[in-house]
């Protein structure tokens, strides 16, 4: 654990955004050599491909992800990053592992630590992945379009873990058995008007109010389309339009995060987007060439599945390890995570199970029940997990789960 929490550190202190991971990936490499693994470096752009084969067996892939968030970290902590850097924004922002990324890779190279340590006891392929631009939603497509499952061994078992802020002590395991995390697309609503003077709306027509309409409308899709059992997200998180009091503008540009779990639902709430968006500018009695213009983002993040019985195999396992008070099911959240990549490129053959790892400190636990004080949730500038915790349980479950699904002399 020093050594560990000595890297973590540095880890922390040095942050990169998305696909610009190459000091992480180099240090994290050179790690991976030292310990015997054939290293592939560069997969996906910044991604690093680790393989240790050890018999025959089956093949295991262990993965985290590396990238920090354009985030000024304010925790205070001595190891703070205090790097900079210039994203496609090209606003120059502080960079902060806000999302506890740095745990996971932690976690992810003391599993490498243990299963070297232990080779004896278990007997297959590993396959162990460190995967860029998880915050774009990205990298694991990247990974996976270099070859990941083609120029490496395919693995049958995919896991992976993520530090949480819930309300639990830190080292505690969450697990979600089926739909862990939602669909996440991205939809742009371009709202085309006539502009003209504000004190004569009668000859304009008004992209303010018909996108207002359009934001009011939308919120229908969810509440009577879609089933009041299948959960379901449309927010307008931007409305754009206009540059002065008293002029009626052409355009206005609306920016909507939509989430959902099945591939039938994230199409019926799509659907609903162009039907209302359309609709409504109908109403508005603009011509067809004047129809708002809907884009959805490609590639989405697709929700990412648990396979049931893996995940509850996996959990009675951590049970059995870590104590029955330590592992918890947890109910699925409407964030995304690509982690869904991995399964999602091969179902058939690939059963996946992402775990949560509470990262909450005693002193956040005490001040939420004593104060009311909320935990700070991923993200947020304030976010400094109790890491010691998160890598240790970590390297644990990843290590102690590779070798129940890869036992030497099959068990
Ligand atoms: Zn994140
Ligand atoms: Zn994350």
């Amino acid at each position: 654990m020093p050594d560990l929490m000595e890297l973590y550190r540095d880890l922390h202190a040095h942050p990169e955004l998305s696909f610009e991971e190459h000091k992480t990936a180099a240090k994290l490499a050179k790690r991976m050599k030292a310990l015997g693994f054939e290293v592939t470096e560069g997969v996906g752009q910044t991604g690093v491909v680790s393989v240790m084969r050890n018999g025959d067996g089956p093949v295991v892939m262990l993965r985290a992800d590396m990238d920090g968030l354009p985030v000024v970290e304010q925790t205070g902590l001595p190891y703070a990053s205090k790097e900079t850097a210039t994203p496609a924004s090209g606003v120059t922002t502080g960079v902060m592992h806000a999302c506890g990324h740095d745990t996971h890779m932690t976690g992810f190279i003391g599993a490498a630590q243990l299963l070297v340590d232990h080779k004896d006891e278990w007997q297959g392929t590993l396959v162990m992945i460190l995967q860029p631009a998880e915050e774009l939603g990205l990298g694991a497509l990247a990974m996976i379009e270099d070859g990941l499952y083609t120029r490496f061994p395919k693995p049958e078992y995919v896991l992976g873990f993520h530090d949480a802020a819930a309300p639990a002590p830190a080292g505690t395991i969450g697990y979600t058995p089926g739909y862990a995390l939602a669909n996440v697309d991205s939809v742009d609503i371009t709202v085309k008007g006539i502009g003209g003077h504000g004190a004569y709306p009668h000859t304009t027509v008004d992209p303010v109010v018909l996108g207002s309409a359009i934001v009011m409308k939308l919120q229908t899709v969810v509440s009577r389309s879609s089933s009041p059992l299948d959960p379901a997200v449309i927010t307008v998180g931007s409305f754009h339009a206009g540059a002065k009091h008293n002029i009626i503008s052409d355009e206005a540009k609306l920016q909507i995060t939509v989430r959902s779990y099945s591939d039938e639902s994230r199409q019926l709430l799509l659907d609903g987007i162009r039907r209302v968006a359309r609709g409504e500018a109908m109403s508005a009695g603009l011509s067809e060439e004047m129809m708002p213009v809907v884009t959805v983002e490609e590639p989405y993040t697709p929700s990412t599945f648990n396979d049931p019985e893996f995940s509850e195999e996996r959990a009675a396992s951590f049970a059995a390890r870590f104590g029955d008070e330590r592992v918890m099911q947890w109910p699925a959240v409407m964030g995304g995570e690509d982690f869904s990549q991995f399964r999602r490129a091969s179902p058939e053959d690939v059963k996946s199970m992402i775990f949560w790892i509470s990262g909450t400190t005693d002193e956040m636990l005490t001040a939420l029940k004593d104060e009311g004080k909320p935990l700070p949730s991923l993200h947020s500038p304030f976010w400094a997990p109790d890491a010691e915790k998160v890598v240790a349980t970590g390297a644990e479950a990843l290590a102690s789960a590779a070798i129940d699904l890869m036992p030497a002399n099959g068990g």
